[in-house]
């Protein structure tokens, strides 16, 4: 494909997903300015992240360290500096030291050793999201327990370097987006009665972005409806 028409793509399906972001908005009586659209980028290069910040894209997504960093690491510093990067896939805690080096913000904060690595690793103020499973079970997707956000969140308040912006969670596979979706916004309230600056709430997916805006969504990750289906998934 040549370069116009990858940029043509993109801009053709960004523009039908900020169409739907608005529809959503307006059915559920919000105001598009309310919601983020995160462009999740994993898998595609970093050449699509330049076509994408030159339609506007200020928000990407990615969900794999070594990946992200080598992608950050290939953008020219003015590019790099005018975006905003989300980590959004799961940590382990001898990488998380390093991610401040290449996210803005972390999505995916789980359990107490994955704040303590963050604080220990950032040179800087790192805004973070408690990952929730909604599952009901271990679903292996990542994510804390709802019992557990209270004192996740407690432990992040008190850290040095992070700061609380709100919860993020997946709807679970098979389960009914927008039950989980109203649950998330039940347990975001609970954490912001506490912590009044997290109010974020990352929800919806190329596939159920309506639901999750109907449910209160802050922040919305797409990423194949923009970028189309993505290579072999490990
Ligand atoms: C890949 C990914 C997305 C984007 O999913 P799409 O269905 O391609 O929009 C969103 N959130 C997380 C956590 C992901 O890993």
């Amino acid at each position: 494909m040549s370069e116009d028409a990858r940029q043509d793509e993109l801009a053709a399906r960004l523009a039908t997903v900020h169409e739907r972001i608005e529809q959503a908005c307006i059915a559920a009586g919000r105001h598009p300015d309310e919601v983020t659209l995160i462009v999740v980028t994993k898998f595609f290069p970093v050449q699509d992240v330049v076509r994408l910040h030159r339609l506007g894209v200020r928000d990407i997504g990615e969900n794999r360290a070594q990946e992200v960093a080598a992608k950050v690491a290939d953008l020219d510093p003015v590019t790099r500096a005018d975006l905003r990067v989300h980590f959004i896939g799961q940590l382990q805690s001898n990488k998380a030291a390093h991610v401040g080096g290449y996210a803005d913000c972390v999505h995916s904060v789980d359990r107490a050793k994955i704040v303590s690595a963050l604080d220990r690793g950032a040179d800087r103020e790192l805004d973070v999201l408690i990952q929730v499973d909604l599952s009901g079970r271990d679903s292996g997707r990542g994510g804390a327990a709802p019992d557990q956000l209270g004192h996740l969140a407690d432990l992040i308040s008190a850290s040095q370097a992070l700061r609380l912006r709100g919860l993020m969670a997946v709807a679970p596979l098979g389960a009914d987006a927008a039950a989980a979706f109203a649950r998330l916004g039940d347990l975001a309230s609970a954490v912001r009665a506490d912590h009044p600056d997290a109010g974020w709430i990352s929800a919806g997916m190329s596939g159920d972005l309506e639901v999750a805006v109907a449910n209160g969504a802050t922040h919305l990750r797409v990423g194949s409806a923009i970028l189309g289906s993505r290579p072999a998934q490990r």
